[in-house]
C-alpha cells in the first residue's frame, strides 16, 4: 500500500484532527479492505485483554495476532511486548494492518495528576488539557496510543464510587473540561507519535444508576439525555474525539452496548461521529445478565446491529459473527462498516507509516515540567471550604501533622493510577520535611478504615505542644472507582472519633480531605476551624498541600458538585427543577425543635428533610481563597434579545481582602416557564479573574441563543420565548440578579 499511505497521509498531516472522512482516506481503507477476509475483518474487531500482571507473552496471544485474529490490545504492561506484538502484526499477520495498544491512561500516566473529579474542581481548560496533554507523551512513549479517558458521565450521587472519575455533576462544565482533554490527549494531530487517540466514556448515562450503586439500571427520558447527558460527548465530539466507548448500564430497558437508538440514531447520524465505538469490558456479554440478550451469540448479533464496531475482551463477534454473517442475521456490509472504522483511526493515527513507537521520546516519566504541572494541577484542584481564621499558617507555626492520608502514597494517587509509582508520590509528611517546616508527625491511624483507638490517647498527647493540627483524612484509593460505591459516605473507620478527640484540646485543626467522592462531615464540621477538599491529589498533592498551608499559593479550586450533608439526600444537583412546594429556608424547622405533640401543618409542608433541611453543606461552584471578592454593577446589555441577539453581561469584581486572589466568577440562568420544566438555575458561562488587593476588574461575558436551547418532551430543540433570570456570582447558591426577556 506504500504510494497509497504516503499520499494519504500527505493529506491527513495537513488537517487538525479530523472529524469528517475524506476521500483520501476512504480509498486508503477500501484498498486494505479489499484485500480481508471475513475472519481477517472480524479480527480487528477484537479488542484482546490481557492480564496486567503477565511477566511473560503468551504464545496463543502471538499466534492470534500473527493470524489477524486481534485488532487492538489493552493493558499490555510492557513495552517489550507491545513492540515485539507490533512487529508480528505487521511483519506476519495476514493484512499486515498494525495493532493499537490502549491502556486507562485517565488522569496521568506516570507523572499521575488529581483525580478527575479534582481537575473539575478547577474550572480550568488549561489543566485539563495540559494534564492529558503530559499523560499522552509519557504513555506514548511505551507505545499506547489510545486511552479510555476521559469519563464524561454526569455524576450527581456521591455514592457512586466513579465519581471519582467523573467531571462532575453540571453537563456545561463537563462539556469545557471533556474538549480539552480531547485536545490534550490527540495534541494538534492524531498523526504525531505523541498524541494517543482518547474515548469519550461511558456512552451513556452510567453516571445515572440507580442509588449510586455501579452498574445499575438507569431510567432517563429522552429530554434528560438531551439536555444533561448527552452535551459532553457532543463536546468531545466535536473537538475530534477519536473512539466511544458504550456503558455497562441499561437504559429505559435497552442496555447501552445494544442500543441502536443511541448508536446508529444519535451517535452515527444526529453527531456524525466517524471514529469507532467499542464495547466496555465484556459489556457485549453482559447483556446475557442483563436479560436482553439469551446467549452469546444473541448478544453478538445485538451488538452489531447497534453498531459496536470493536468489542472489549469478550469474543461474541470472534465465535459467531461469521455464522450471524452466513445466515444472514448480520451483513457483511455491516462489519465492513466496523472495519472502516477501525482502520480509519488507525490510519489516522498514523500507524500505517509508524507503528512502533518514537524512539525519541523515551525516558519521559517524572520530568521537571510534568512535575511541576502536576504541582499546579493539584493547587488549582484544592477547594477551601470552610476556614475561620486559620488558614494561611505564619512560618513559624507549629504543627502537628496527623491522620491517616498524610502518608499513604499509594491513595494519594486515587483510583486508575495502573502506571503510577508510590515511590514518587510526594505526600504531605514528606513535603513537610522537604519544606523543612516546623511541624512533628504524630502517627495516629494506619489507613482510612483503621478502626483501633489504641493510639488516640498518645495522639492527644502528642499533639498537645503544637500551635495548629493539620489532620489528613479521608478515603483510600480503593473506596471509590470502578465497583467501589458506598451507601454511607462519611470518614470511614474512627477518623470522626479522632477529630473529636483532638478537639477537646482546644487547637485549631484543620481538616484536610483526600477522598474520591465528597465525604459528608455533617458531625464534625463544629469541630474543625477549616476544611481543605484536595481530592486524590496525585504525584505532587503534598506539595500543593503544603504550599496551600503556609500561603505560597492559595487553593483555586471551586465544587464541581454539590457536597451533600448526608448521603440520604442524594442523588442532588443545584440544577434540579422546583417542585411545586420549593423549600424555604427560613421556614425551615428541624424536627428536633418541632414541639412535641405540634400538628403536622405547622412544619411548613415545603420540599425538605425534617432531619437536615434540603441545602447542601456547600454549593455547587462553592470554595475560596485567601482573599474576599465583592461583586457590583452587574449590567446586562438589553432587557429584551431577539432570537438572532447575544446577550452581553458586565459585572465588577473587587478584590476587598488582604491578599492578592483569584476568583472564578460564574454566570447562571434560569427560564422560568418552559414547554417542560426547566432548572432553577443552569451554569452557562464562568471566567477566572485575578485581582491584586483593591484592585476592581469588568469582567464580560456573551450568552447566545442557542446557549438558552433544549429539547423538550416533543423532541423540539430550540430556546423558547419568555423570562429569564440571571446571576452571576461566586456559586450556584448566590450571586447578584438581573432579568431579561427573550422575544420571537
Ligand atoms: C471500565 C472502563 C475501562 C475498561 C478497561 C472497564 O471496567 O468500565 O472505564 O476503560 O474497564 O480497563
Amino acid at each position: 500500500y506504500l504510494i497509497i499511505i504516503a499520499f494519504t497521509l500527505m493529506g491527513c498531516s495537513q488537517n487538525k484532527v479530523s472529524t469528517t472522512k475524506t476521500n483520501v482516506e476512504e480509498k486508503f481503507i477500501d484498498s486494505v479492505l479489499a484485500t480481508m477476509s471475513i475472519d481477517d475483518k472480524i479480527g480487528q474487531t477484537n479488542l484482546r485483554g490481557t492480564s496486567s500482571r503477565a511477566k511473560t507473552l503468551s504464545d496463543d496471544l502471538k499466534e492470534d495476532v500473527r493470524q489477524g485474529k486481534v485488532g487492538a490490545l489493552l493493558n499490555v504492561m510492557k513495552v517489550e511486548f507491545v513492540d515485539e506484538l507490533q512487529k508480528i502484526a505487521i511483519e506476519e499477520s495476514p493484512n499486515k494492518i498494525p495493532l493499537i495498544f490502549g491502556r486507562d491512561v485517565v488522569h496521568g500516566f506516570k507523572t499521575i495528576f488529581p483525580i478527575p473529579i479534582g481537575l473539575a474542581s478547577s474550572w480550568d481548560t488549561e489543566v485539563a488539557k495540559s494534564s492529558s496533554r503530559i499523560a499522552a507523551i509519557e504513555a506514548s512513549s511505551v507505545g499506547i496510543r489510545w486511552t479510555f479517558a476521559p469519563m464524561l458521565d454526569i455524576a450527581r450521587d456521591s455514592r457512586w464510587g466513579r465519581i471519582a472519575e467523573s467531571p462532575g455533576e453540571d453537563p456545561y462544565l463537563a462539556s469545557v473540561l471533556g474538549k480539552a482533554y480531547v485536545e490534550g490527549f490527540q495534541g494538534d494531530s492524531l498523526n504525531n507519535p505523541t498524541s494517543i487517540a482518547a474515548c469519550a466514556k461511558h456512552y451513556i448515562g452510567y453516571g445515572a444508576v440507580m442509588g449510586g450503586r455501579d452498574y445499575n439500571t438507569t431510567i432517563i427520558p429522552e429530554p434528560l439525555l438531551r439536555n444533561v447527558y448527552l452535551p459532553p460527548f457532543q463536546s468531545a465530539l466535536d473537538a475530534g474525539v477519536a473512539t466511544v466507548m458504550t456503558s455497562f448500564n441499561e437504559i429505559n430497558g435497552v442496555p447501552a452496548t445494544g442500543n441502536e437508538f443511541l448508536l446508529k440514531h444519535v451517535l452515527r447520524g444526529e453527531l456524525k461521529f466517524d471514529g469507532f465505538v467499542v464495547s466496555d469490558w465484556d459489556s457485549v456479554i453482559e447483556m446475557i445478565a442483563h436479560g436482553y440478550a439469551k446467549d452469546e451469540k444473541h448478544a453478538g448479533e445485538l451488538a452489531a446491529i447497534a453498531g459496536i464496531d470493536m468489542e472489549m475482551t469478550s469474543r461474541a463477534y470472534e465465535h459467531y459473527l461469521k455464522d450471524l454473517i452466513e445466515e444472514g442475521t448480520v451483513t457483511e456490509s455491516q462489519l465492513d462498516a466496523f472495519v472502516k472504522n477501525i482502520l480509519r483511526i488507525k490510519l489516522r493515527l498514523g500507524l500505517f507509516e509508524t507503528p512502533y513507537r518514537d524512539k525519541n521520546n523515551e525516558a519521559n516519566f517524572y520530568k521537571k515540567e510534568h512535575l511541576a504541572e502536576a504541582k499546579e494541577a493539584a493547587i488549582k484542584s484544592s477547594v477551601l471550604l470552610k476556614n475561620k481564621n486559620v488558614l494561611p499558617l505564619l512560618a513559624n507555626t507549629k504543627v502537628a501533622l496527623i491522620g491517616p492520608l498524610a502518608d499513604a502514597p499509594l491513595d494519594q494517587m486515587g483510583t486508575w493510577t495502573f502506571d503510577g509509582e508510590r515511590e514518587h508520590t510526594i505526600t504531605p509528611l514528606k513535603a513537610f520535611k522537604e519544606a523543612n517546616v516546623n511541624f512533628k508527625y504524630v502517627p495516629a491511624l494506619t489507613h482510612s478504615r483503621d478502626t483501633s483507638k489504641s493510639q488516640f490517647k498518645k495522639a492527644v498527647n502528642d499533639v498537645k505542644d503544637s500551635d495548629v493540627i493539620v489532620f489528613v483524612a479521608g478515603e483510600e484509593a480503593i473506596l471509590s472507582g470502578e465497583a467501589h460505591s458506598r451507601a454511607v459516605i462519611d470518614l470511614p473507620g474512627v477518623q470522626e472519633d479522632l477529630i473529636k478527640e483532638l478537639s477537646k484540646t482546644g487547637k485549631p485543626i484543620v481538616l484536610v480531605i483526600m477522598a474520591g467522592r465528597p465525604i459528608t462531615i455533617t458531625n464534625i464540621i463544629d469541630n474543625v476551624d477549616a476544611v481543605l477538599m484536595s481530592w486524590h491529589s496525585g504525584t505532587m498533592g503534598g506539595v500543593a498541600l503544603q504550599e496551600i498551608i503556609y500561603g505560597f499559593r492559595e487553593p483555586e479550586g471551586r465544587l464541581p458538585l454539590s457536597w451533600p450533608k448526608a448521603a440520604g439526600q442524594l442523588p442532588y444537583f443545584y440544577n434540579h427543577k422546583s417542585t411545586g412546594r420549593p423549600a424555604n429556608e427560613k421556614d425551615y424547622v428541624s424536627m428536633y425543635e418541632i414541639p412535641v405533640g405540634a400538628w403536622q401543618s405547622s412544619l411548613g409542608n415545603d420540599s425538605h428533610y425534617l432531619d437536615i433541611g434540603y441545602k447542601p453543606h456547600f454549593p455547587f461552584g462553592f470554595g475560596f481563597g485567601y482573599t474576599d471578592f465583592r461583586y457590583d454593577k452587574l449590567k446586562i446589555s438589553k432587557d429584551t434579545i431577539g432570537f438572532n441577539d447575544a446577550l452581553h453581561v458586565k459585572v465588577s469584581v473587587t478584590n476587598t481582602g488582604e491578599r492578592p486572589g483569584k476568583e472564578i466568577v460564574q454566570l447562571y440562568t434560569q427560564d422560568v416557564v418552559g414547554s417542560i420544566t426547566r432548572p432553577v438555575r443552569e451554569l452557562k458561562g464562568f471566567q477566572h479573574v485575578s485581582l491584586n488587593v483593591g484592585e476592581t476588574k469588568e469582567v464580560t461575558f456573551s450568552i447566545s441563543v442557542k446557549q438558552l436551547e433544549f429539547t423538550n418532551h416533543k423532541k423540539i430543540h430550540a430556546a423558547e420565548e419568555g423570562d429569564f433570570n440571571l446571576w452571576v456570582g461566586p456559586n450556584a447558591a448566590s450571586g447578584l440578579k438581573d432579568t431579561f426577556y427573550l422575544k420571537k
